[in-house]
């Protein structure tokens, strides 16, 4: 055994027993600790300094209760979050996801990623994740007020503009941003950026909506454009129809590629003519219903319900999976690979799980690992932090232009650091040592705090 593979091996089996039971965290762990190894070998004074194992402990996790008031006057209780992981190269950032799957094993995993991905937007921001697992479906307007109101009133403790900046994920969107913002300005005074993904009237950037999808997007046109390729004609597949899914098919459209489907918890959609991106956020963003309802209005769609999309056998070329964390596993993978994808690029944070990768390597589709692909959005959120300092909004092109730019760095910094460490085209080495680098050069350089 080298000395890398031997301190790798021990500081794993250290993580396992000290999470027991934390399988999405583990998951995380075992998927980035390999790859670091290649690095670690020319850089053995980070093994000396134990930095890594500093780094894999959560600077801080904030658990707290959240009382709220039902419509029918009935108290009820959730559970919140905030992991404040990593400080080294910028406040704390990263979203608050509602959704019942939360607790402390998703939130590690959520905010573990967050730090490389943060990384490697090559802007100042430390990684951290919140959320609760509140269930918006079904919730009156008025219920999730109160419970927004509930969660800020504690959470306003731990946060502030240079201290730590939620944004949105799973379940909350501008609606939740504004009521959590309402809350943290009756108790602290108005500090624009004390939030990201705020609407615009005060002070949300634009294109901040978009700009996950987007980035995804952008992310697999400069992969396609280093290899003489464009979306011009491409089949794609897209999971989710939430806020990072609608974006990524828009702009795909706008592209040239014809995107044939999305999905929701019941089931997924196929449109053989390309989806309606109108039609769809009418329906998810407007009147908030059922993705089946697509197919009332257009019916030459079909939705297959209780399926997964990436069961589906028809032909496509690329997938870019946009809903939630382990939707696809090997038997799904294997079902990809007969579909004649070449590039998998995930808008959702670890969709693909460990054994799903193998399947990737194995039959040579190009991985984009979400911590890379959809970087974007928290990139836009920090050009909304820049905004919110300079007190100067930025036209939409402006954002748009960065967020093309920053995409193009982070893929060539994961393509050039894979190159250099690993192998051509292994995007996921490359994403972890790049965001890992700077991570442990500031920590180290701050005196491993
Ligand atoms: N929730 C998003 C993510 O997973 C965005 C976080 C942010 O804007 O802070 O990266």
């Amino acid at each position: 055994m080298t000395q890398t593979t031997d301190y790798l091996a021990k500081l794993t089996e250290k993580l396992e027993s000290k999470n027991p039971g934390q399988s999405e965290f583990l998951q995380a762990i075992h998927e980035f600790l390999p790859t670091i190894a290649p690095y670690l070998d020319k850089h053995p004074e980070l093994i000396a300094s134990n930095v890594l194992e500093l780094l894999l402990e959560p600077e801080r996790l904030i658990q707290f209760r959240i009382p709220w008031q039902d419509d029918n006057g009935n108290w009820q209780v959730n559970r919140g979050f905030r992991v404040q992981y990593n400080s080294a190269i910028g406040p704390y950032k990263g979203g608050m996801r509602f959704h019942p799957t939360v607790n402390e094993s998703v939130m590690k995993f959520l905010s573990f990623e967050q730090i490389f991905k943060n990384s490697l937007t090559g802007l100042p921001i430390g990684g951290g994740k919140g959320g609760s697992d509140f269930d918006p479906k079904g919730k009156s307007d008025a219920e999730i007020m109160r419970f927004c109101q509930s969660l800020m009133t504690e959470l306003q403790k731990y946060i502030g503009p240079s201290m730590d900046v939620p944004a949105g994920d799973i379940g909350v969107g501008g609606r939740e941003i504004g009521y959590l913002f309402g809350q943290y300005k009756r108790l602290n005074g108005h500090q624009g950026g004390v939030l990201t993904g705020k609407p615009l009237t005060y002070w949300g950037s634009l294109a901040r909506t978009e700009a996950t999808g987007y980035g995804v997007v952008y992310f697999v046109k400069h992969l396609l454009q280093d290899k003489g390729d464009s979306f011009s004609e491409k089949r794609v597949m897209v999971s989710g129809s939430g806020n990072v899914a609608i974006y990524a098919i828009q702009k795909a459209q706008a592209l040239g590629a014809k995107v044939i489907s999305c999905s929701d918890s019941s089931g997924y959609l196929i449109d053989p003519d390309g989806i309606d991106v109108a039609l769809l956020k009418e329906i998810k963003e407007v009147k908030r219903e059922r993705l089946s309802a697509y197919i009332i209005s257009k019916p030459t769609a079909t939705y297959i319900p209780g399926e997964s999309v990436w069961s589906y056998e028809g032909e496509y070329d690329i997938a870019l999976p946009c809903a939630t964390q382990n939707e696809i596993n090997q038997e799904l993978a294997k079902a990809l690979v007969k579909s004649g994808v070449k590039i998998v690029a995930e808008g959702a944070n670890m969709p693909s799980d460990l054994e799903a990768v193998v399947v990737y390597e194995e039959n040579q589709i190009i991985y984009c690992p979400g911590k890379a692909a959809n970087a974007g959005g928290v990139a836009v959120s920090a050009l909304e932090m820049a905004q919110n300092s300079q007190r100067v909004p930025w036209t939409f092109e402006k954002v748009d232009n960065e967020l093309n730019d920053i995409m193009k760095q982070i893929y060539e910094t994961c393509r050039d650091t894979a190159a250099r460490y690993a192998q051509k085209d292994d995007l996921l080495s490359g994403a972890n040592i790049a965001g890992f680098a700077k991570v442990a050069d500031a920590m180290v350089s701050q005196g491993l705090v």
